[in-house]
C-alpha cells in the first residue's frame, strides 16, 4: 500500500464488498481467533461461488461450466439475470456478511481482526485487476482515496499472483483439495450481484472430485 494512503476509516469498504480468503488467510484468522479451522469455517465464512458470462464455450478450462448444469431453481435465477450458455466460475470461501456487514466489522465499525485482515482489506482501495482501472472512479466512496496523488500498485500485483496460483491450484487439483473443510452454506453472485444462496451439496455437485 502506498505510504500516502491515509484510511479515513469509515468502514465503507467493509460494508460494501464480500472478502475472499486464500486458505492461509483462513487458517491465520482461525489461529487469531482461537477457533479450529472447521467451527471458524462454519460460522464465519461462506462458499462463495461468482459466476461471469461467457460468450462462448471454452473446453480447456474446467472453471467454465454450462448454465445446464446448475439445478433447477438456482439455473432459473442465473437465466433471469444472463441468456449466457456458459459462466466462468470462480470457487472460493468468503467472509460471511450480517445486515451486508462483513463479520468481522464491530459495532463500532472497527475490524475485529485487524492486525491478521486478509490481503484484500489490507490492500483495498489500492487494489485491481486492470492497471488501466480509474481507482478514484471505481471507488469514489472511499474518503482515503481523495487526496492520494500517485497509486502505487505493486502489493495489489503481489497479491494477484497469490490469488491467480490459488485458481490454477482449483483447476489443477479441484476445490475439494484446496480447502479440505468447508462452510456449511454458500452463495452464489452473477459478477458483483448477489443472485441466491447455495447449498454445500449443489456446490460440490459443480465443483465435486
Ligand atoms: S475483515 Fe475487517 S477490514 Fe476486512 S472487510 Fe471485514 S471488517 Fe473490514
Ligand atoms: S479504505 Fe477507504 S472506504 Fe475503506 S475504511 Fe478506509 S477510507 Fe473508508
Amino acid at each position: 500500500m502506498s505510504e500516502s494512503f491515509k484510511c479515513a476509516r469509515c468502514a465503507k469498504c467493509c460494508q460494501t464488498y464480500w472478502i475472499t480468503l486464500l486458505p492461509e488467510e483462513a487458517k491465520g484468522l482461525s489461529k487469531f481467533l482461537k477457533v479450529p479451522s472447521g467451527k471458524f469455517l462454519k460460522e464465519y465464512c461462506v462458499l462463495f461461488l461468482q459466476a461471469f458470462p461467457m460468450q462462448k464455450r471454452d473446453f480447456s478450462n474446467p472453471l467454465v461450466i454450462s448454465r445446464k448444469k446448475f439445478s433447477g431453481k438456482i439455473g432459473a435465477r442465473l437465466s433471469r439475470k444472463s441468456s449466457a450458455g456458459f459462466f466462468l466460475c470462480l470457487p472460493s470461501i468468503a467472509l460471511r456478511r450480517e445486515k451486508k456487514n462483513c463479520i468481522m466489522l464491530s459495532r463500532r465499525l472497527d475490524c475485529k481482526v485487524h492486525s491478521k485482515r486478509p490481503g484484500q482489506c489490507r490492500l483495498f482501495p489500492l487494489i485491481s485487476l486492470d492497471s488501466k482501472t480509474d481507482l478514484k472512479k471505481a471507488y469514489s466512496f472511499c474518503k482515503g482515496l481523495k487526496g492520494l496523488e500517485s497509486i502505487d500498485l505493486r502489493e495489489n500485483l503481489k497479491h494477484y499472483k497469490k490469488v491467480k496460483a490459488y485458481f490454477e491450484s482449483v483447476k489443477k487439483k479441484g476445490f475439494q483439495k484446496a480447502w479440505k473443510q468447508f462452510p456449511e452454506k454458500g452463495v452464489l453472485l452473477l459478477d458483483k450481484e448477489k443472485i441466491c444462496g447455495i447449498s454445500q451439496k449443489e456446490f460440490f455437485r459443480l465443483f465435486g472430485p
